[in-house]
């Protein structure tokens, strides 16, 4: 018997002393956290001359020359591999040359904030063991829903982004109107051409994949017809159809057209379908004077997707999403656990784990707490105007480039143009400008195809754009559309 424990003894102090490698001591924390904290500010001190998109710089597989393995590697090796292989090649996303699909942040108190979140691993999933973590993501829920102007019945959770958000919202949506796997043929869903993509696969996720997709028709700018909805809806019941979901968009993706809210929440209180909003791009332009006015739409939504990590500036993994009854979130994520008996009293804060698909999750409440509470929302909100007059501003200059068609003016911050060349195919000449400034990465640009015809985008959102990069780029276009011209 004693020798048989002596044997275990033995064992655990071998395996405890390999384990404790996992638990550097102070001096080597430092050393890790100087290593690391130097090689981030190396970085943030070159994006003013880095490129925004590098194509040449092969994408990754040096990753593969170390493999996972037994043995540990020094910090130093695998910051020199994390720079060279992942840091380098391809889009830099913190650049604020990054004008392409829509830009993210990464905001350098976020960083500081997971710091802080991942060192205590606070877990937010359930008041009653991390009341401080819930009520800090609790109380973000509650701002952002006084930001689009919702009431105090309206509840939400921090996603890790707007698609999750708007499957989220959509389960929500489904069981608050009782749509059963039955129904789901009959179940109509209306959104225009101009809806994000991500909206199409949670409707698949969320098992509404037979349900009749109506694509309401536009005006001119690209914004949901809001008669036409009208019109579809009273078609579809007088056809024995049960309308259910409208998805309009505040801010979409490709045009950052807002869709007419108010008249369409008009349209679906008029029929009783709910109304949901993906408003990942545009939501938080509500913070600003003057452009708040085109989203008051908003608090007629049933449901609101937002996204930080757009709108917010905050790093990936950042979304939100809001519900005006939050009971019916609730409804729709809420379990049962014998072993989560004790997690739920009288009177506690709403756990996030009961109006989410995730039980343990990231503390995403710090990345964005710390950096509203340090700076305040009032550079937030100049750096939101300050990208919808950058796109302004830019829609105005390029069209003293010869040759240059734009689009509607920018509703928000994303700008359309493309170079008509005097002869030739218009279509076959942008995509090679487009190929020819990603080529040049100075500035990274996106495309899209509107109404058949290929057109460039400009989108400004990163918190690192300012004027002297749309002066670039407008430079940039100039140079590379004389290049083409001249063969
Ligand atoms: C970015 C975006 C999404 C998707 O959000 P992710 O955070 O990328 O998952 C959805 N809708 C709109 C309008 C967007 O701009």
């Amino acid at each position: 018997m004693t020798e048989r424990l002596a044997d275990i003894e033995a064992r655990l102090r071998e395996l405890e002393a390999t384990a404790l490698e996992l638990e550097p001591d102070a001096k080597g924390r430092a050393h890790l956290r100087e290593s690391v904290l130097r090689h981030g500010d190396r970085f943030l001190e070159s994006l003013a001359s880095a490129r925004a998109f590098v194509v040449e710089e092969g994408s990754g597989e040096g990753l593969l020359d170390a493999p996972i393995r037994d043995e540990g590697r020094p910090i130093e090796e695998l910051l020199d591999l994390f720079e060279r292989e992942v840091e380098r090649p391809g889009l830099n996303p913190a650049s604020g040359g990054h004008l392409a699909y829509i830009p993210g942040g990464g905001l350098y108190p976020s960083a500081l904030g997971d710091y802080l979140a991942d060192v205590t691993n606070r877990y937010s999933g359930v008041f009653y063991v991390g009341y401080g973590a819930v009520r800090m993501e609790n109380q973000l829920v509650r701002w952002m829903a006084e930001v689009v102007g919702y009431l105090e019945t309206a509840h939400g959770d921090l996603t890790s982004g707007g698609s999750l958000a708007n499957l989220a919202a959509i389960v929500a949506a489904r069981d608050a109107m009782e749509i059963r796997a039955a129904d789901v043929p009959r179940a109509a869903i209306y959104s225009t051409a101009q809806v994000h993509h991500c909206v199409g696969k949670a409707i698949r996720i969320a098992g509404l994949g037979e349900a009749p997709l109506r694509e309401v028709p536009m005006d001119a700018r690209y914004r949901m017809d809001a008669a036409a909805l009208g019109e579809a809806i009273a078609a579809d019941r007088a056809a024995g159809l049960r309308p259910f979901l409208i998805v309009a968009s505040a801010g979409t993706t490709d045009t950052g057209a807002i869709d007419p809210l108010a008249d369409v929440a008009r349209v679906a209180k008029a029929n009783d379908v709910w109304l949901h909003i993906d408003a990942a791009y545009g939501g938080f332009f509500a913070l600003c004077d003057g452009i708040r006015e085109k989203l008051a739409g908003l608090r007629e939504a049933d449901s609101i997707v937002l996204d930080p990590h757009k709108g917010l500036f905050l790093p990936y993994g950042s979304g939100a999403v809001l519900v005006r009854d939050g009971a019916a979130l609730r409804r729709a994520h809420d379990f049962q656990a014998a072993y989560l008996q004790d997690a739920e009293r009288a009177n506690d804060e709403p756990s996030p784990a009961r109006y989410s698909a995730e039980l343990t999750r990231p503390f995403r409440g710090m990345r964005m707490w710390l950096p509203l509470q340090l700076f305040g929302v009032a550079p937030f909100r100049a750096a939101l105007a300050e990208k919808h007059w950058l796109a302004r501003y830019f829609h105005e200059r390029v069209q003293a480039i010869p040759g240059m068609e734009v689009g509607p003016e920018p509703e928000l911050s994303v700008a359309m143009y493309r170079y008509v060349p005097e002869t030739g195919d218009a279509d076959a000449f942008n995509e090679r400008l487009v190929q020819a400034v990603q080529a040049d990465g100075r500035v990274f640009l996106s495309s899209t195809r509107v109404d058949g015809r290929f057109y460039l985008r400009l989108a400004v959102l990163c918190f690192r754009t300012h004027r002297a990069t749309v002066d670039l780029t407008l430079e940039v276009l100039r140079e590379k559309i004389e290049e083409l011209r001249n063969g």
